[in-house]
């Protein structure tokens, strides 16, 4: 297994595998990417854009996806997969951040929910490709993946990681994502799975087994919320459970675990806590065998590292 933080702060951290540094987060600000860290790029979710290009929100029967549309779980406000100067643009840029680190690991690579988008391009679009809805969707989809991974991979000869949502049955109806189209064009997957709270590590756990199955040979990443951006640390997740549902996703086999917080301080307050966490720490050490030791060794590693 491998750990990873995954920061808003471009700032190292030891103790971990490798760093993901948020370049281009959903919020749409862009900073420059590092040599010695993975950048982390959303594609459509995207609010400065949106801001600039109101006509390019994605649209539906339910309203269009700014972030204050209820109907859909919309955290930032979400473009047409379809615009075709967002597309070329974005791929432009995510060749030029690939140049200028190790790897690019991508959000927000789909349509922002299901039933978008309606906007007379994507109509005319459907129509003309003679599919039906999904399957035209999907086609848009994994297309331009291709010529993403194209860019990434083949031109800057960079590391290249797909990021999907933790729908493991509906991704193809909600978001036309494929996991088998893609499965050929990314070095690793990564699934988001943010939550404020892990107290049901069963739910969490079973995920995990439901990715691995359906990735196959291709690597599972995880990213685990610790503290985001103006968090109140009261409604963050627990220490306890932290540790406790990454004893158990790497008892179901994920191949990388990545902590999400804001700042590097942060981070290192994160592994302070899990290294106080020692009833829980003996307690799992039944958990799982060898995976599940491979965090167990992992905090005890910090505590040479952190004061
Ligand atoms: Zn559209």
């Amino acid at each position: 297994m491998k750990f990873g933080t995954y920061m808003f702060e471009a700032k190292k951290v030891p103790g971990f595998d490798f760093d993901l540094f948020r370049v281009k987060p959903e919020v749409g600000r862009r900073m420059p990417p590092q040599p010695d860290m993975y950048s982390n790029i959303a594609i459509f979710g995207d609010n400065v854009t949106a801001r600039n290009h109101p006509d390019w929100i994605s649209q539906s029967a339910l309203g269009p996806a700014w972030r204050t549309n209820d109907n859909f779980n919309v955290r930032w406000d979400i473009l047409c997969a379809t615009q075709p100067e967002h597309r070329a643009e974005q791929l432009d840029y995510m060749e030029d951040v690939a140049r200028k680190s190790p790897g690019i690991w991508l959000n927000s690579i789909h349509f922002a929910d299901h039933g978008h988008c309606i906007c007379p391009r994507c109509k005319a679009l459907h129509e003309k490709s003679g599919l039906s809805w999904y399957e035209w969707r999907r086609k848009e989809i994994t297309e331009y993946m291709a010529a993403t991974s194209e860019r990434v991979r083949d031109r800057a000869k960079s590391q290249f990681v797909i990021g999907v949502l933790p729908d493991p049955v509906t991704n193809y109806e909600r978001f036309g994502v494929n996991f088998d189209d893609l499965a050929p064009l990314t070095d690793e997957f990564l699934v988001v799975m943010f939550s404020k709270n892990y107290a049901t590590p069963w739910y969490w756990e079973m995920l995990t087994r439901n990715f691995k199955k359906l990735f196959k040979d291709v690597k599972l990443n995880i990213a685990l919320y610790v503290i985001g951006p103006g968090d109140d640390p009261r409604e963050t997740p627990t220490a306890s459970e932290l540790l406790t549902v990454s004893v158990r996703m790497a008892r179901a086999g994920v191949d990388g675990l990545l902590y999400l917080t804001d700042k590097a301080y942060q981070m290192v307050e994160f592994q302070k806590q899990m290294i106080a966490q020692k009833d829980t720490r003996e307690r799992l050490k039944s958990y799982g065998g060898k995976a599940g030791q491979e965090v167990l060794d992992l905090v005890t590693s910090w505590e040479k590292i952190v004061e």
